[in-house]
C-alpha cells in the first residue's frame, strides 16, 4: 500500500440486536459518537424480512428526522458516523455498506484502515469485480460474498482472515448482528447488554466503539470485543469465536490521547483516568514557574487538570470554545486574521493579562492551530506562554484509521522541538516523553499499544512509509 492510497477514515459504529426500536437506539448511539466523525451517518435496519438503510452527508441528529427513523423502524440495526478527507467526502462512501449476495442480504461497519485493500482490490477487479466505492471497506463486503463458505458467520470469518490492518466492525444480516475486532485490537469495541423489558423475551445486545454510547441508551457494559473474536448474535444467543488468534496486541494509544471522550472505556481503561494521568506526568517532566493552567477546549482540558493538580498551578478556563461551529463559515471579504481558530477559540482577557500562562493541549499535528492559539493567548495579554503537549512529537502517519497528514505536513517529522517552539511563537515547549505516555496509560496492563505515530515503528507489515511520489510513465 502506498501513502497516497491511504484513507483517513476516522469513525465510529454502533449495533443494536433486539429492540422493538432499534433504529433509534442505533441513533442515539451514533450522536454519542458524534466526536468519532462528523462528515457522514447511516443506519442499516432489519425488521426480520429486508434491510433497510439511510446514509446521508451531515450530522446524526440533522440527518435521522422522525420522518427517517419511521422508515428504518426494526428491531435489528447497525450505524456509522465517519469523518474523512476532503478527497473521498462523497456520499457514496458513506456507511453502512449493504450486498447482496447468495448469502442473503448483509451490512457492514466498519471503524480502522485496512493496509492491503488496495492489494486485495487489485486482484479481484482482474477478476471482474466492480467495485462502487473507493472505500476500503467494500473490498471486506466482497470478500464476503465472494467466499467458498456455505454460510454467513464462515464467510465473515474467511474475509476476516484475509485483511490486514485495523478494523472494529459491526454486520448484520436480516435476523443476526456479528461484531469482530483484528487481530492486533487497533481499534476498540466494546459490547453492552440492555435487561429484557417486561413482556420482552430477551436482553438487547449492543455493540460500540465506545462505552459513551451505552450510557445514553441504558446499556451496561459488557466487554470488549476480543482481538481476532467474531462475537454472533442471533435467535440462538449469543456466541463468540475466534477466526484468528491474538496477535500482539498493538492498541491505539490516540484514543486515550485525544480521540475516545473521557467519559468512555476504551480497551478496558477510563479514558478520564489516562488523560488525567498524562498531564499529571507532563507536569512532572516539564514543570514551569507560571500563574495559570490553561487547556486548549476540549482537547487539552483534562490533562490540564492532571497538571494543574500535580504542578499545584491554578486551572483557569482561559479560552472558550464556541460549540456551535459547522464546517463552513462565511468570512467577511476584508479577512479576519485566525479567522478559523477566532470562530471557535476566544481567550479570557482577565485571566490572562499579565499572567504566565501553562497552555496545554494533546497533540500538534502541523502546529498551525497551536501558532494561532499562542498569538490568541498573547493579544489577550499574557506576560509568558509555556505550550505543553501531553503526548509525544508526532512524527509519523496513521496507516490504521487516525486522521493524521502525509510525514511532509507533520511539523515534528520535519523540525525540531526548538523550532517548533520557534514556529508556534512559545516562551516554551515541551512534550510528553514516550515512557511516560505509555505509563500514563497503563501499557501493558490491560492491553500493549501501537505508538507508530511517535516512533514510525508500525507494527504491520504491508505499510510503505516512504512517500511514494507519482513517476511519470514516459512511452516510447
Ligand atoms: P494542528 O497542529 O494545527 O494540525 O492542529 C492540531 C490539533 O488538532 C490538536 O491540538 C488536536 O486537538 C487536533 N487533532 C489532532 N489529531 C487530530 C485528528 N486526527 N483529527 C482531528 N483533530 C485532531
Amino acid at each position: 500500500m502506498r501513502t497516497s492510497d491511504k484513507f483517513h477514515d476516522e469513525c465510529g459504529v454502533v449495533a443494536i440486536y433486539a429492540h422493538p426500536e432499534a433504529e433509534k437506539l442505533a441513533y442515539l448511539g451514533l450522536h454519542a459518537l458524534q466526536h468519532r466523525g462528523q462528515e457522514s451517518a447511516g443506519i442499516v435496519s432489519s425488521n426480520g424480512m429486508a434491510l433497510n438503510a439511510h446514509r446521508a452527508m451531515g450530522l446524526v441528529a440533522d440527518i435521522f428526522t422522525e420522518e427517517v427513523l419511521a422508515k428504518l423502524h426494526g428491531t435489528l440495526a447497525i450505524g456509522h458516523t465517519r469523518y474523512s478527507t476532503a478527497g473521498d467526502s462523497t456520499l457514496l462512501n458513506a456507511q453502512p455498506i449493504m450486498v447482496q449476495s447468495n448469502k442473503g442480504a448483509t451490512a457492514l461497519a466498519h471503524n480502522g484502515n485496512l493496509v492491503n485493500a488496495q492489494e486485495i482490490r487489485g486482484r479481484l477487479e482482474r477478476q471482474g469485480s466492480i467495485f462502487q466505492t473507493n472505500s476500503d471497506t467494500e473490498v471486506i463486503v466482497h470478500l464476503i460474498a465472494l467466499s467458498r463458505e456455505q454460510t454467513l458467520p464462515e464467510a465473515i470469518a474467511d474475509a476476516l482472515r484475509r485483511v490486514e490492518g485495523a478494523f472494529s466492525l459491526v454486520l448484520m444480516s436480516t435476523d443476526r448482528v456479528f461484531a469482530a475486532r483484528d487481530p492486533r485490537g487497533f481499534r476498540p469495541l466494546a459490547m453492552g447488554r440492555i435487561p429484557a423489558a417486561p413482556g420482552e423475551k430477551r436482553d438487547t445486545i449492543v455493540f460500540a466503539s465506545e462505552t459513551c454510547a451505552f450510557d445514553l441508551i441504558g446499556a451496561s457494559f459488557e466487554r470488549d470485543v476480543k482481538p481476532g473474536e467474531l462475537v454472533i448474535v442471533g435467535p440462538e444467543g449469543v456466541s463468540s469465536h475466534f477466526y484468528a488468534p491474538a496477535a500482539e496486541q498493538s492498541s491505539c494509544i490516540f484514543e486515550h490521547v485525544y480521540f475516545s471522550r473521557p467519559d468512555s472505556m476504551v480497551f478496558g481503561r477510563a479514558v478520564q483516568e489516562s488523560r488525567e494521568g498524562l498531564g499529571r506526568q507532563l507536569a512532572r517532566e516539564a514543570s514551569i514557574d507560571a500563574d495559570v493552567v490553561v487547556p486548549v477546549p476540549d482537547s487539552g482540558v483534562t490533562a490540564a487538570i492532571g497538571y494543574a493538580a500535580e504542578s499545584g498551578i491554578p486551572l483557569r478556563f482561559g479560552l472558550i470554545r464556541n460549540h456551535y461551529v459547522g464546517r463552513t463559515f462565511i468570512e467577511p471579504r476584508q479577512t479576519v486574521r485566525d479567522f478559523g481558530v477566532k470562530l471557535k477559540l476566544n481567550p479570557v482577557r482577565s485571566l490572562l493579562e499579565g499572567k504566565r500562562v501553562v497552555l496545554i493541549d494533546d497533540s500538534i499535528v502541523r502546529g498551525t492551530t497551536s501558532r494561532k492559539i499562542v498569538r490568541m493567548i498573547r493579544s489577550a495579554g499574557a506576560k509568558e506562554v509555556h505550550m505543553r503537549i501531553s503526548c509525544p512529537p508526532t512524527i509519523s502517519p496513521c496507516f490504521y484509521g487516525v486522521d493524521t497528514p502525509s510525514k511532509k505536513e507533520l511539523i515534528a517529522a520535519n523540525r525540531s522541538v526548538e523550532e517548533i517552539r520557534d514556529f508556534i511563537g512559545a516562551d516554551s515547549l515541551a512534550y510528553l516523553s514516550l515512557d511516560g505516555l505509555r505509563d500514563a496509560c497503563g501499557d501493558g496492563e490491560k492491553t500493549t499499544y501501537c505508538t507508530a505515530c511517535y516512533t514510525g515503528h508500525y507494527p504491520t507489515s504491508w505499510v510503505d512509509v516512504e512517500e511514494i511520489q507519482p513517476v511519470a510513465v514516459v512511452k516510447r
